[in-house]
């Protein structure tokens, strides 16, 4: 777990300012959900978390450490993304390996680690299988896999779920969240879907063109004009 801190973040493109000055305190293991209409700059402000993008001005803090220019393998962060972006020509195993392998792991461990994360997301009978033989739910269940072994203490979804359909979301969001509350790890979860901001945040930040308009329950935000 880690808090994440947020702080008159902004993020300019040439002249162009797309986030102006968000603060977020997100405490250890709290489930906060970004919404927001397209281009408003919910994937902008994930994307800085995770070092993908870099900052403007501003701070992002995890556990009080200023992280601004620390590489993204070096966060202790995973990010799940709405494409699984998983390697076609890489079994399942191999792809919830890789970043530990590029990491350095030692093999033993990897398999370990691996066979945890299968076990607890229903895969162990899929870890010879390629992306092309799985059904959406195994996937999107291959990518969090992959954010698992890594063991961070924040996770970051890019609306995850937003490629499946009607009845698997439902299921992955339910999954998600016991995931969650299970590693105890905090998250930071982007989506356009309301039904799924309302059950799975602790909190929601509602994004309106570059600023964060209201942080708050689910129920203090619906209730708000
Ligand atoms: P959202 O995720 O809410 O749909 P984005 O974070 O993708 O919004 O985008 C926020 C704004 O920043 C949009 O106006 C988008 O066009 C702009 N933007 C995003 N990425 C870039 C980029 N690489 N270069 C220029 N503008 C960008
Ligand atoms: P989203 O699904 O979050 O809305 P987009 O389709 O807006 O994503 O953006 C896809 C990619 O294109 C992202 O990497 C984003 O940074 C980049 N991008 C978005 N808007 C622009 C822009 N105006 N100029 C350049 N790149 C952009």
């Amino acid at each position: 777990m880690a808090t994440v801190t947020l702080e008159n973040l902004r993020k300019s493109y040439g002249p162009t300012e797309v986030i102006h000055g968000v603060d977020i305190d997100i405490a250890d293991g709290e489930f906060i959900v970004i919404v927001g209409p397209s281009g408003c700059g919910k994937s902008t402000l994930l994307r800085m978390v995770a070092g993908l993008e870099r900052v403007s001005a501003g701070e992002v803090r995890i556990d009080g450490t200023r992280v601004n220019d620390v590489e993204p393998m070096d966060r202790n962060i995973a990010m799940v993304f709405q494409n699984y972006a998983l390697y076609p020509h890489m079994s399942v195993f191999e792809n919830m390996a890789y970043g530990l392998k590029i990491a350095g792991t030692p093999k033993p461990e990897i398999a370990e680690r691996v066979s945890d994360a299968a076990r607890l997301l229903q895969l162990e009978d899929y870890l010879g299988r390629r992306p092309r033989e799985l059904s959406g739910g195994q996937r999107q269940r291959v990518a969090m896999g992959r954010a698992i072994v890594r063991k961070p203490a924040v996770f970051l979804f890019d609306e995850p779920l937003s490629n499946l359909d009607a009845k698997l979301r439902v299921q992955m969001r339910l999954e998600i969240k016991q995931l969650q509350r299970r590693l105890g790890v905090t998250a930071l979860y982007v989506t356009h879907d309301q039904v799924e901001a309302m059950t799975l945040a602790d909190r929601m930040v509602v994004m309106n063109a570059g600023v964060a308009d209201q942080i708050g329950a689910p129920l203090e935000v619906y209730a708000r004009p």
